[in-house]
Protein backbone atom coordinates (compact mmCIF):
# COMPACT_ATOMS: atom_id res chain seq x y z
CA UNK A 1 0.00 0.00 0.00
CA UNK A 2 1.58 3.38 -0.72
CA UNK A 3 1.22 5.52 2.48
CA UNK A 4 1.03 8.90 0.69
CA UNK A 5 3.65 10.02 2.39
CA UNK A 6 6.73 10.00 0.47
CA UNK A 7 9.33 12.93 0.78
CA UNK A 8 7.10 14.55 3.88
CA UNK A 9 9.75 15.18 7.04
CA UNK A 10 9.46 13.28 10.21
CA UNK A 11 10.76 13.87 13.77
CA UNK A 12 11.19 10.12 15.07
CA UNK A 13 12.04 10.64 19.37
CA UNK A 14 14.21 8.09 21.15
CA UNK A 15 14.91 5.87 17.56
CA UNK A 16 18.93 4.38 17.94
CA UNK A 17 17.05 1.45 19.19
CA UNK A 18 13.47 -0.84 19.75
CA UNK A 19 10.37 0.45 19.16
CA UNK A 20 11.43 3.91 17.68
CA UNK A 21 14.48 2.83 15.50
CA UNK A 22 11.06 0.48 13.99
CA UNK A 23 8.75 3.49 13.94
CA UNK A 24 12.06 5.02 11.98
CA UNK A 25 12.37 2.39 9.41
CA UNK A 26 8.67 1.70 8.18
CA UNK A 27 8.44 5.59 7.62
CA UNK A 28 11.17 5.80 5.45
CA UNK A 29 10.31 2.61 3.76
CA UNK A 30 7.71 5.27 2.98
CA UNK A 31 9.80 7.75 1.79
CA UNK A 32 9.51 10.19 4.90
CA UNK A 33 12.99 11.87 5.28
CA UNK A 34 14.07 11.88 9.52
CA UNK A 35 15.65 13.34 12.20
CA UNK A 36 16.36 10.66 14.48
CA UNK A 37 17.85 11.01 17.99
CA UNK A 38 18.79 9.35 21.22
CA UNK A 39 21.57 10.08 23.74
CA UNK A 40 24.83 7.63 22.83
CA UNK A 41 26.03 8.76 19.19
CA UNK A 42 27.13 5.51 18.27
CA UNK A 43 23.79 3.02 18.13
CA UNK A 44 22.20 6.54 16.42
CA UNK A 45 24.74 6.85 14.10
CA UNK A 46 24.47 2.88 13.13
CA UNK A 47 20.67 3.20 13.01
CA UNK A 48 21.25 6.32 10.49
CA UNK A 49 23.82 4.60 7.91
CA UNK A 50 21.47 1.65 8.18
CA UNK A 51 18.21 3.54 6.88
CA UNK A 52 19.96 6.22 4.55
CA UNK A 53 21.98 2.99 2.81
CA UNK A 54 18.92 0.63 2.79
CA UNK A 55 16.14 3.44 1.84
CA UNK A 56 17.83 6.66 0.13
CA UNK A 57 16.08 8.98 2.56
CA UNK A 58 17.57 11.83 4.29
CA UNK A 59 18.87 11.11 7.80
CA UNK A 60 19.82 13.88 10.16
CA UNK A 61 20.77 12.40 13.90
CA UNK A 62 20.71 14.87 16.92
CA UNK A 63 22.57 13.15 19.63
CA UNK A 64 20.90 14.72 22.69
CA UNK A 65 18.17 14.16 25.89
CA UNK A 66 15.46 14.57 24.67
CA UNK A 67 13.09 14.95 28.09
CA UNK A 68 15.55 18.21 28.27
CA UNK A 69 14.67 21.93 27.06
CA UNK A 70 18.03 21.82 25.47
CA UNK A 71 17.47 18.38 23.83
CA UNK A 72 14.22 19.76 22.39
CA UNK A 73 15.13 22.38 20.72
CA UNK A 74 18.14 20.93 18.78
CA UNK A 75 16.14 18.26 18.11
CA UNK A 76 13.34 20.89 17.23
CA UNK A 77 15.86 22.95 15.22
CA UNK A 78 16.91 20.25 12.88
CA UNK A 79 14.13 20.31 10.57
CA UNK A 80 12.24 22.97 9.03
CA UNK A 81 8.25 22.24 8.65
CA UNK A 82 8.10 18.92 10.03
CA UNK A 83 5.10 16.89 8.76
CA UNK A 84 5.19 14.26 11.48
CA UNK A 85 6.16 13.93 15.19
CA UNK A 86 6.66 10.65 17.19
CA UNK A 87 7.09 11.10 20.52
CA UNK A 88 8.96 8.76 22.50
CA UNK A 89 11.21 8.40 25.49
CA UNK A 90 13.21 5.90 27.96
CA UNK A 91 10.31 4.07 30.17
CA UNK A 92 10.29 4.90 34.01
CA UNK A 93 12.40 2.47 36.32
CA UNK A 94 9.94 -0.34 37.99
CA UNK A 95 9.28 -0.48 41.36
CA UNK A 96 6.65 -0.18 43.87
CA UNK A 97 4.49 2.84 44.60
CA UNK A 98 6.27 3.06 47.86
CA UNK A 99 9.66 3.86 46.37
CA UNK A 100 8.71 6.67 44.69
CA UNK A 101 8.52 10.30 46.20
CA UNK A 102 8.62 13.82 44.19
CA UNK A 103 11.61 13.19 42.69
CA UNK A 104 10.84 9.98 40.87
CA UNK A 105 7.51 11.22 39.63
CA UNK A 106 8.82 14.77 38.42
CA UNK A 107 10.85 12.59 36.47
CA UNK A 108 8.40 10.27 34.61
CA UNK A 109 6.13 12.89 33.85
CA UNK A 110 8.80 15.00 32.58
CA UNK A 111 9.80 12.03 30.44
CA UNK A 112 6.58 10.59 29.30
CA UNK A 113 4.15 13.34 29.43
CA UNK A 114 5.73 16.71 29.22
CA UNK A 115 8.19 15.81 26.75
CA UNK A 116 5.61 14.59 24.42
CA UNK A 117 2.93 17.41 25.32
CA UNK A 118 5.59 20.17 24.80
CA UNK A 119 6.99 18.78 21.48
CA UNK A 120 3.30 18.87 20.13
CA UNK A 121 2.94 21.83 21.23
CA UNK A 122 5.92 23.54 19.29
CA UNK A 123 5.43 21.59 15.90
CA UNK A 124 1.25 22.01 16.01
CA UNK A 125 0.95 26.14 15.09
CA UNK A 126 3.17 24.91 11.83
CA UNK A 127 0.97 21.84 11.33
CA UNK A 128 -1.80 23.68 11.65
CA UNK A 129 -0.90 26.61 8.98
CA UNK A 130 0.17 24.04 6.52
CA UNK A 131 -3.18 22.24 6.86
CA UNK A 132 -1.00 18.59 7.34
CA UNK A 133 0.03 17.24 10.11
CA UNK A 134 0.73 13.71 12.24
CA UNK A 135 1.60 12.89 15.51
CA UNK A 136 1.90 9.55 17.34
CA UNK A 137 2.79 9.13 20.82
CA UNK A 138 4.34 5.82 21.93
CA UNK A 139 2.79 5.46 25.41
CA UNK A 140 2.07 1.78 26.75
CA UNK A 141 -0.20 -0.75 27.34
CA UNK A 142 0.17 0.37 30.77
CA UNK A 143 -2.44 3.18 29.81
CA UNK A 144 -5.18 0.70 29.66
CA UNK A 145 -4.78 -1.81 31.73
CA UNK A 146 -2.13 -0.99 35.12
CA UNK A 147 1.15 -2.64 34.92
CA UNK A 148 1.94 -3.22 39.14
CA UNK A 149 5.80 -2.65 38.81
CA UNK A 150 5.36 0.15 36.03
CA UNK A 151 3.25 2.94 38.47
CA UNK A 152 5.15 5.47 37.14
CA UNK A 153 4.61 4.73 33.53
CA UNK A 154 0.84 3.95 34.65
CA UNK A 155 0.53 7.26 35.81
CA UNK A 156 2.65 10.10 33.59
CA UNK A 157 1.52 8.27 30.34
CA UNK A 158 -2.45 8.53 31.64
CA UNK A 159 -1.90 12.48 31.79
CA UNK A 160 -0.37 12.38 28.18
CA UNK A 161 -3.27 10.44 27.14
CA UNK A 162 -5.67 12.47 28.55
CA UNK A 163 -4.20 15.62 26.64
CA UNK A 164 -4.36 13.90 23.39
CA UNK A 165 -8.15 13.09 23.91
CA UNK A 166 -8.97 16.47 24.48
CA UNK A 167 -6.29 18.26 21.77
CA UNK A 168 -6.75 15.65 18.94
CA UNK A 169 -9.88 16.47 18.29
CA UNK A 170 -9.17 20.77 18.33
CA UNK A 171 -7.04 20.29 15.87
CA UNK A 172 -8.15 17.35 13.64
CA UNK A 173 -10.20 19.99 11.47
CA UNK A 174 -7.45 21.72 10.37
CA UNK A 175 -5.72 18.32 8.69
CA UNK A 176 -3.52 17.85 12.23
CA UNK A 177 -4.28 14.12 13.19
CA UNK A 178 -3.03 13.01 16.87
CA UNK A 179 -2.99 9.45 18.19
CA UNK A 180 -1.66 7.19 20.86
CA UNK A 181 0.12 3.94 20.09
CA UNK A 182 0.34 1.28 22.99
CA UNK A 183 2.91 -1.14 23.24
CA UNK A 184 2.24 -4.37 25.25
CA UNK A 185 5.67 -6.52 25.94
CA UNK A 186 8.03 -6.32 22.72
CA UNK A 187 11.44 -7.45 22.04
CA UNK A 188 13.77 -4.89 22.65
CA UNK A 189 16.62 -3.60 25.26
CA UNK A 190 13.34 -2.59 27.20
CA UNK A 191 12.27 -5.47 27.67
CA UNK A 192 15.02 -7.42 28.08
CA UNK A 193 16.18 -5.65 31.67
CA UNK A 194 12.66 -6.21 32.55
CA UNK A 195 13.46 -10.07 32.04
CA UNK A 196 16.71 -9.47 33.68
CA UNK A 197 14.89 -8.06 37.24
CA UNK A 198 12.38 -11.00 36.63
CA UNK A 199 15.31 -13.90 36.38
CA UNK A 200 16.57 -12.24 39.46
CA UNK A 201 12.99 -11.59 41.59
CA UNK A 202 12.41 -15.75 40.54
CA UNK A 203 15.78 -16.77 40.89
CA UNK A 204 15.70 -18.19 37.28
CA UNK A 205 18.08 -17.26 33.81
CA UNK A 206 17.05 -14.59 31.40
CA UNK A 207 16.12 -17.48 29.08
CA UNK A 208 13.60 -19.12 31.14
CA UNK A 209 12.10 -15.53 32.13
CA UNK A 210 11.56 -14.68 28.62
CA UNK A 211 10.11 -18.25 27.84
CA UNK A 212 7.69 -18.21 30.82
CA UNK A 213 6.67 -14.52 29.66
CA UNK A 214 6.15 -15.17 26.75
CA UNK A 215 4.31 -18.42 27.08
CA UNK A 216 1.18 -16.10 28.99
CA UNK A 217 0.97 -14.04 26.02
CA UNK A 218 -1.97 -15.43 23.30
CA UNK A 219 0.31 -15.23 20.35
CA UNK A 220 3.24 -17.07 22.63
CA UNK A 221 5.79 -14.22 21.37
CA UNK A 222 6.80 -10.67 21.99
CA UNK A 223 5.92 -8.47 19.46
CA UNK A 224 8.52 -7.77 16.60
CA UNK A 225 9.57 -3.63 16.56
CA UNK A 226 9.15 -3.54 12.57
CA UNK A 227 5.81 -5.09 13.08
CA UNK A 228 5.16 -1.90 16.02
CA UNK A 229 6.72 0.70 13.25
CA UNK A 230 4.41 -0.36 10.38
CA UNK A 231 1.35 0.42 12.42
CA UNK A 232 3.32 3.60 13.64
CA UNK A 233 3.52 4.53 9.81
CA UNK A 234 0.02 3.83 8.81
CA UNK A 235 -0.81 5.84 11.44
CA UNK A 236 1.19 8.61 10.26
CA UNK A 237 -0.28 8.10 6.68
CA UNK A 238 -2.37 9.89 4.39
CA UNK A 239 -4.90 6.62 5.18
CA UNK A 240 -5.16 7.72 8.64
CA UNK A 241 -6.57 11.25 8.49
CA UNK A 242 -10.25 9.92 9.87
CA UNK A 243 -8.27 8.40 12.80
CA UNK A 244 -8.61 10.91 15.25
CA UNK A 245 -7.26 10.49 19.63
CA UNK A 246 -7.61 6.70 19.47
CA UNK A 247 -5.26 4.91 21.74
CA UNK A 248 -4.39 2.03 19.53
CA UNK A 249 -3.02 -1.18 21.41
CA UNK A 250 -0.28 -3.90 20.09
CA UNK A 251 -0.19 -6.47 22.51
CA UNK A 252 -0.66 -9.64 21.21
CA UNK A 253 -3.96 -10.07 23.09
CA UNK A 254 -2.52 -9.85 26.53
CA UNK A 255 -5.76 -7.04 27.53
CA UNK A 256 -8.23 -9.53 27.98
CA UNK A 257 -11.41 -7.83 27.11
CA UNK A 258 -14.46 -8.46 24.44
CA UNK A 259 -14.19 -5.15 23.43
CA UNK A 260 -12.58 -1.51 24.44
P1 LIG B 1 14.62 0.54 24.24
O1 LIG B 1 14.76 -0.69 23.41
O2 LIG B 1 15.31 0.61 25.56
O3 LIG B 1 15.04 1.79 23.33
C1 LIG B 1 14.95 3.06 23.85
C2 LIG B 1 15.46 4.05 22.81
O4 LIG B 1 15.20 5.36 23.31
C3 LIG B 1 16.96 3.98 22.57
O5 LIG B 1 17.22 4.37 21.23
C4 LIG B 1 17.50 5.01 23.55
O6 LIG B 1 18.79 5.46 23.16
C5 LIG B 1 16.43 6.08 23.43
N1 LIG B 1 16.26 6.95 24.59
C6 LIG B 1 15.98 6.57 25.87
N2 LIG B 1 15.89 7.63 26.67
C7 LIG B 1 16.11 8.71 25.88
C8 LIG B 1 16.16 10.11 26.14
N3 LIG B 1 15.97 10.58 27.36
N4 LIG B 1 16.42 10.95 25.12
C9 LIG B 1 16.62 10.47 23.87
N5 LIG B 1 16.58 9.15 23.57
C10 LIG B 1 16.35 8.29 24.57
O7 LIG B 1 13.08 0.83 24.60
P2 LIG B 1 11.75 0.35 23.82
O8 LIG B 1 11.42 -1.02 24.26
O9 LIG B 1 11.88 0.65 22.39
O10 LIG B 1 10.67 1.30 24.51
C11 LIG B 1 10.32 2.56 24.01
C12 LIG B 1 9.22 3.14 24.89
O11 LIG B 1 8.09 2.26 24.86
C13 LIG B 1 9.64 3.27 26.37
O12 LIG B 1 9.07 4.42 26.91
C14 LIG B 1 9.03 2.03 26.99
O13 LIG B 1 8.78 2.18 28.37
C15 LIG B 1 7.75 1.90 26.19
N6 LIG B 1 7.23 0.54 26.23
C16 LIG B 1 7.98 -0.49 25.76
C17 LIG B 1 7.46 -1.77 25.83
C18 LIG B 1 8.24 -2.98 25.31
O14 LIG B 1 7.80 -4.10 25.52
N7 LIG B 1 9.36 -2.82 24.67
C19 LIG B 1 6.18 -2.00 26.38
C20 LIG B 1 5.46 -0.91 26.84
C21 LIG B 1 5.99 0.35 26.77
P3 LIG B 1 19.82 6.09 24.25
O15 LIG B 1 19.80 5.18 25.44
O16 LIG B 1 21.12 6.15 23.53
O17 LIG B 1 19.29 7.46 24.57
Amino acid sequence: MDLGIKGRKAIVCASSKGLGRGCAIKLAEAGVDLVLNARSEGPLNETAEYIRDTYGVNVTTVACDITTEEGRNKVLAAVDAPDILVNNAGGPPPGVWSDWGQKEWEAAVQSNMLTPILLATAVLPGMISRQWGRIVNITSGSVKSPIPHLGLSNGARAGLTGFVAGTSRQVAKDGVIMNNLLPGQHDTDRINALMTNKSKAEGISLEEARTKTQAGLPTGRFGDPLDFGATCAFMCSEHAKFMVGQNILLDGGAFNSTMG
